[in-house]
């Protein structure tokens, strides 16, 4: 019997992840976790439903939710701690990071991600290539970044953000934090200049609440 990860999602960000956990672990046996997908190979591993991830002879199993959505991720997550698996880290070999840094669990770092110093960042937290948070951001629980994200220090973003591709967000200061409320979502290219209220989408430069024409 072999130690086993499941990287949960056979879609574009899974097929992403799995080389990032292939270099992170050595010797164990990888495989996809999907619970819609059609076939049960994808570049050249096995796609199993959860069910049958469950039912998977291993000496460990583990996984990562690589899943961008993050109501879906917490749902997935949800299912896996009610089983006791452990959800694990995953953090490409060229991600920067320096000092007071702390990451909850289940985090996925891409390639050429920089966290720089005193950040503090929930669980579950995406950030897709090339993103960067500076000092002294407080992130919650499951926040996603696309690739290329400018956070910038003295930021605080509330749990369920996303940040679109590309995205700068100006620096807020210690006693004057910008903040990103909870569920907001900040459009690609969006240039944020002040607060976001929770669960508004912002976009342009300035970064501007989207106008819903009815
Ligand atoms: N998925 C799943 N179980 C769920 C919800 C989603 O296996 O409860 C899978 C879904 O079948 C899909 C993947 O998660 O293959 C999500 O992929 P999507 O293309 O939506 O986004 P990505 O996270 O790759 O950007």
């Amino acid at each position: 019997m072999t130690d086993v990860i499941g990287i949960y999602g056979a879609s574009g960000f899974g097929r992403e992840v799995l080389p990032l956990v292939r270099e992170q672990y050595s010797s164990v046996e990888l495989v996809f976790i999907d619970d819609g997908f059609q076939s049960d190979n994808l570049n050249g591993y096995k796609v199993l439903s959860f069910d049958d991830f469950l039912e998977v002879e291993a000496t460990s199993k583990k996984l990562t939710v690589a899943i961008a959505d993050s109501k879906i991720r917490e749902a997935v997550t949800k299912k896996c701690e009610e089983r006791n698996l452990p959800i694990i880290n995953i953090s490409a070999s060229n991600v920067v990071i320096l000092d007071e840094v702390e990451i909850g669990q289940g985090s996925i770092l891409c390639p050429f991600v920089t966290v720089t110093s005193n950040v503090q960042i929930g669980k579950s937290f995406h950030a897709n290539i090339y993103s960067y948070v500076a000092h002294d951001c407080v992130i919650g629980d499951y926040v996603t970044f696309a690739p290329r994200v400018h956070c910038n220090g003295n930021i605080h973003i509330d749990d369920f953000a996303y940040i679109g591709t590309g995205a700068v967000i100006k620096q807020g200061s210690p006693d004057k934090p910008l903040k990103i409320g909870k569920g907001a979502i900040v459009g690609m290219g969006a240039v944020v200049t002040k607060d976001v209220p929770a669960g508004t989408i912002v976009i342009g430069n300035p970064a501007k609440p989207l106008e819903r024409k009815s």
